[in-house]
C-alpha cells in the first residue's frame, strides 16, 4: 500500500489543533499529512482515520493547492467545520473505504476511532 509522506509534531496541525481545540488532529498539505498530538503508529492504526485523509489527498489533486484550499476555506466560513462539502466527502470515504487501509486487521469499533471534531 503506497501512503504519502506522514510529518509528526508539524505546526500546521498544532494550528489546526489549537483551532479546533481537539486533543489531536491530521491534516494534509499538498500530498503529505501532518500529525500533530498523534503519533505516525498511533494514526496509521486507524483505517478509518487513514482513509479520511486518503480523500482529502485526492481532493487536493483534483482542485490543485490552491484550488483546495480556497474552496475548503470557503466551506468553512459558509458552513461551518463539519459541513464543509470536503469533510462531508472525507467522512464517507472513510466509511467507504477504512477496511482496505486495515489490510486484513479487524476495524477498530467506535470507541476506539479518532472522533471527528465537531465544529
Ligand atoms: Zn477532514
Amino acid at each position: 500500500m503506497q501512503l504519502p509522506r506522514i510529518v509528526e509534531n508539524s505546526p500546521f496541525a498544532r494550528l489546526a489543533r489549537l483551532k479546533l481545540t481537539a486533543p489531536n488532529v491530521a491534516m494534509v498539505l499538498g500530498r503529505s499529512i501532518h500529525l500533530s498530538g498523534v503519533t505516525r503508529e498511533e494514526f496509521l492504526r486507524d483505517p478509518f482515520w487513514v482513509a479520511h485523509e486518503m480523500e482529502h489527498i485526492r481532493q487536493y489533486e483534483r482542485h490543485g493547492r490552491l484550488g483546495f484550499l480556497v474552496r475548503y476555506l470557503w466551506g468553512w466560513a459558509r458552513h461551518g467545520y463539519y459541513n464543509i462539502p470536503f469533510e462531508i466527502e472525507a467522512r464517507a470515504a472513510a466509511e467507504r473505504d477504512a477496511p482496505f487501509y486495515a489490510q486484513g486487521r479487524p476495524l477498530p469499533t467506535a470507541a476506539e476511532r479518532h472522533p471527528s471534531p465537531k465544529q
